[in-house]
Parts: structure tokens; C-alpha cells; sequence
């Protein structure tokens, strides 16, 4: 075996007798509560926006394993998919945070890059919650509308009402949005979302 392989091999070995709990409370922060002899945590896979503990940790170095997405492994394989690095990467993060980085030390530049990988995709994570959050609350206060107006509709006698008149001219405009603020692609709902017509009855 050459130097380097050795060192590799001797790196995931020493990373994958940690203890998973230690590793994913060190690595991740993940907060644990105990469940028979495992424990639970709230997923940290990314997209998977955990309601109740679907992640349980194994004793020992067992790793764990997700029940809602599917996903987990041991300790290297959970690290390398949270934060989208290279399984290789993912050892050498986990030895460094232990202590174990004799064989194989992470430079400072690497860390931090780590480091601020992680940070940037928990950023956009928020922001994907917080735009989805909006997406609501503009579907919610636009589908009352919408609703409200159409039963005026079906209730008839409106026409009388200038200002009903007015108001109707437009809801087929309120229902346009409507669809749009549910579209799939996110730039147009986010298109609709700055529409005047929408920021007027969601702040
Ligand atoms: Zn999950």
C-alpha cells in the first residue's frame, strides 16, 4: 500500500470508531433526546424539514439512519452528505474536530472553507423556508379574497355597488396571482410575490 493510501485508510478507521452521538452533537450541534437504546434527533439531511425526530442515532460507532428521507450511513457517509463534501473531506473534518489529525491535518484554509460551506447552505436553507413562509401567507390572504369575491358573485345583487364593481374588475386579476403564487418554478412565484397587487394584503 502506498504512503498516502495508508494514511487514507487509516484515517476513516480511526473516524469510524467515534461514537456517531459525539460526532453529529460535535460536528452538526444536533440536539438529542433518548429513545430506548438509541437516540432521536430532527433530521439534518438537507431538504428534509423534519417536524418530529425522524433521525435516530445507533450506540456506538453504528452511525444512523433517517426514517422520513431514507438517507444516513456512518459517521463519514452522514458528514459527507450534510455538508456536500467528499467522503475523504468529510474524515479528515470529523479527525481534525477530535484531535485525530496527526496523520492527516486539515490547513485552516481548508476548515474555514468547510466551515463557511456549511454556514452558506444553512443560510440558503432559511431563506427557502422564509420565501415558502411568504409564498403562504400571500396564498392564504389572495384565496380569501378570491373566495370571498365569488361568493358576493354567487350571492348576485352586486352590480348596483360602484365600488363592488370596482373591486370585481380585479379579481380576475387576484386569481391570475393566485395560480402564479403556486407555481412550481420559483422565480415566477417570486415575481408574483412583488407584485402590487399581493404585497398590498400581505403586510
Ligand atoms: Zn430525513
Amino acid at each position: 500500500m502506498r504512503q498516502a493510501e495508508h494514511l487514507e485508510s487509516n484515517i476513516f478507521q480511526s473516524v469510524k470508531q467515534l461514537e456517531t452521538t459525539t460526532v453529529l452533537q460535535h460536528t452538526l450541534g444536533l440536539t438529542l433526546t433518548k429513545r430506548g437504546n438509541s437516540y432521536a434527533a430532527r433530521c439534518p439531511f438537507p431538504g428534509h424539514e423534519d417536524k418530529r425526530p425522524s433521525f435516530i442515532i445507533y450506540p456506538g460507532n453504528k452511525g444512523a439512519w433517517c426514517f422520513a428521507c431514507q438517507r444516513g450511513g456512518d459517521n463519514v457517509a452522514i458528514i459527507s452528505q450534510i455538508l456536500d463534501v467528499k467522503p475523504i473531506e468529510a474524515a479528515r473534518l470529523i479527525a481534525n474536530e477530535f484531535g485525530l489529525q496527526a496523520d492527516c491535518p486539515l490547513s485552516t484554509a481548508e476548515r474555514q472553507l468547510l466551515q463557511e460551506q456549511a454556514a452558506q447552505r444553512t443560510r440558503e436553507r432559511e431563506a427557502v423556508r422564509a420565501f415558502q413562509r411568504k409564498i403562504n401567507d400571500a396564498v392564504r390572504a389572495l384565496g380569501l379574497l378570491v373566495r370571498t369575491t365569488e361568493q358576493v358573485l354567487a350571492a348576485g345583487g352586486y352590480s348596483a355597488h360602484v365600488e363592488l364593481a370596482d373591486w370585481l374588475t380585479g379579481h380576475d386579476y387576484r386569481k391570475f396571482l393566485l395560480q402564479v403564487l403556486q407555481d412550481k418554478n420559483y422565480k415566477i412565484q417570486l415575481q408574483a410575490l412583488s407584485d402590487p397587487e399581493v404585497i398590498r394584503w400581505i403586510i
